[in-house]
């Protein structure tokens, strides 16, 4: 079928409308009408080219929460009426080692098919994210949405499906808890739920940010405490104190001053992916035994218990909606650091 959707054509070139195909649901695939998506940075890095593998046209969005309009005949887990959720993978090779224990965004035979700007093994192509009316996913990759959730907090939930996983894994496989000092670096999409699960952790929570405005919002999300990263006095008052370091940041900034702020055996975490390399001081590492490390969004059974952690706790993202008309607005605006704190696009206005 060929539904509306929003592409890049190239690098230079706005997001725009565009026609794209679906397949028509196979046996174990789910049918969802996108009602919300989220803006993920890495839309934007993806949609720019940033990291230099975008094949064109490129429709981002892997944010995705809707209804089930479908159902093909194996289906088991949903019903048409269902809420949904797509996250950033689609498919797997789902035998690996990696994708037998849950961990398919680490598939060890190359198989993790994105959302979006992967392979499509179906209609051959590439896959095409959630900047469109529908999605076409085996069930395998789809999640389940608590109906407690109320329809006015659903667009708080989109964003959970990357921002909110790309922090809660590393947390968990850290294991972030109670006597813990920890710090998410940036105040983004990512970084506000850092925050909001290192609190709900129990762990005492700095916030590390650019923007001295975000202060207020940043304590209310569930900080601690908040220091101003451009500050060297307030960054020295830091030193040696950390146990673990998330680091969200989408651009070029000096890993080592993050570094020096670890304890010994402390780890600090990039789930941020900035265009370029970050240069790191071997000593910063060295003395007194520090780990840098990195992570990826996260698997689907962790996925899904995020999603019921936090419609048992009642946590959402704190979302700006917008018209998909507004989406370079959006991408604009990050590029600034000025979203409050995820934009989720209202797929209703790609209608309009
Ligand atoms: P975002 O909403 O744009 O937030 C990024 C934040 O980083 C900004 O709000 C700002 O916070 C801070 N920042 C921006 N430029 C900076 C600079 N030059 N120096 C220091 N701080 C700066 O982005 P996001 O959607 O949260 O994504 C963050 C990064 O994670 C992106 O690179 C994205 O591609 C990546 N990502 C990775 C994964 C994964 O699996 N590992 C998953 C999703 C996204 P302050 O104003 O507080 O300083
Ligand atoms: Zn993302
Ligand atoms: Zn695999």
């Amino acid at each position: 079928m060929s539904i509306k959707a929003y592409a890049a054509q190239a690098a230079e070139s706005p997001l725009s409308s565009f026609s794209i195909t679906r397949r028509d649901p196979l046996p174990n695939d789910v049918l969802i009408d996108i009602l919300y998506c989220g803006v993920c940075h890495s839309d934007l890095h993806q949609a720019r080219n940033e990291w230099g593998n975008t094949i064109y046209p490129c429709v981002p969005g892997h944010e995705i929460l809707g209804r089930v309009a479908k159902v093909g005949t194996a289906v088991t887990r949903f019903k048409e009426g269902d809420l949904a959720a797509v996250g950033c993978m689609v498919d797997s090779c789902r035998t690996c080692p990696a994708c037998q224990k849950g961990l398919e965004q680490y598939c060890e035979t190359g198989g993790t098919v994105f959302t979006y700007n992967g392979p499509d093994k179906i209609l051959g192509g590439v896959t095409f994210g959630g900047y469109s009316e529908n999605i076409v996913v085996d069930e395998a990759f789809v999640l389940k949405v608590s109906e407690k959730v109320k329809p006015e907090e659903l667009p708080g939930v989109a964003p959970l499906l990357c921002a909110g996983i790309t922090t809660y894994s590393p947390m968990r496989h850290w294991k972030v808890g109670p006597g813990q000092k920890v710090g998410i670096v940036g105040l983004g999409g990512l970084g506000h739920m850092g925050v909001k699960f290192a609190h709900a952790f129990g762990a005492q929570v700095v916030l590390f940010t650019t923007s001295p405005g975000k202060a207020e919002d940043a304590r209310r999300l569930g900080a601690d405490e908040v220091v101003v990263s451009k500050d060297p006095d307030a960054m020295a008052a830091q030193a040696r104190s950390f146990d673990f370091i998330l680091d969200c940041v989408s651009a070029q900034h000096d890993l080592n001053a993050y570094l020096q702020l670890l304890k010994r055996d402390g780890t600090l975490v990039l789930v941020g992916a900035p265009e370029h390399p970050l240069p790191i001081a071997a000593f910063n590492l060295l003395m007194p035994r520090r780990n840098l490390a990195g992570s990826g969004i996260g698997g689907i059974p962790e996925t899904q218990e995020m999603l019921d952690f936090c419609a048992e706790r009642g946590i959402t993202c704190d979302v700006e909606m917008i018209g998909i008309q507004d989406v370079e607005t959006a991408y604009a605006r990050l590029l600034k650091s000025d979203v409050r704190y995820r934009f989720v696009i209202d797929m209703a206005t790609l209608k309009s």
